[in-house]
């Protein structure tokens, strides 16, 4: 297996907040997100968030090579919880979420799992490329984000509709979800 990993912040004055790494047979791709101008309630910050995550998840899949990723993945949110859970504010609205693409070769198959508005182009042998992209954050933006910039800012409608996004964008279990199942975009393909 070749790898190739290139990452860039969004603004070069500001951490990169993606984390990508590979291991044999197995990668996974995190581009981490705060909502723009919120408070996090982590001291951490969203790019130790995504790389903790990350590195511990990539451990997760490789050391676990039977363990389904949606399981891997809980346990590695459940460790970068315990982590910092007594010193930052994990109920806090718009706290550190990240995008998850994971891939794992394995008895003659690939697995995969992606989460959040980041993608997973799969090549065939035949030339073409199949995209595995999550579309849940764009019917949530479509339907609420418009809203929130209709209203005037700093009014108390204003505040109500972006806390109604920040929640719905967070309720999709981008991260945040320690325990829970988030729904995912699970996959299986035969590589033989
Ligand atoms: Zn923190």
């Amino acid at each position: 297996m070749r790898a190739a990993l290139a990452t860039l912040p969004a603004d070069p004055d500001r951490e990169n907040e993606d984390f990508a790494a590979a291991a044999p047979g197995a990668a996974v791709l995190l581009d981490g997100a705060g909502v723009g101008g919120a408070e996090t309630g982590c001291a951490h910050g969203v790019a130790w968030f995504s790389s903790t995550l990350g590195a511990l998840l990539l451990r997760s899949i490789t050391a676990h090579s039977v363990r389904p990723l949606a399981e891997c993945l809980a346990d590695s949110i459940g460790l970068v919880r315990s982590l910092h859970e007594g010193t930052c504010d994990l109920a806090y609205r718009a706290s550190p979420t990240s995008t998850v693409v994971v891939a794992r070769v394995g008895a003659g198959a690939l697995e995969y799992l992606v989460l959040g508005d980041s993608s997973l182009l799969l090549a065939d042998r035949d030339g073409g490329t199949t995209v595995v992209t999550d579309r849940r954050l764009d019917e949530v933006g479509k339907r609420l984000r418009g809203r929130v910039d209709a209203l005037p800012t700093g009014s108390p409608e204003h505040a109500a509709a972006l806390a109604e996004y920040r929640d719905a964008l967070t309720g999709l279990g981008t991260g945040r979800t320690a325990s829970g199942s988030p729904v995912l975009i699970r996959g299986r393909l035969n590589t033989r």
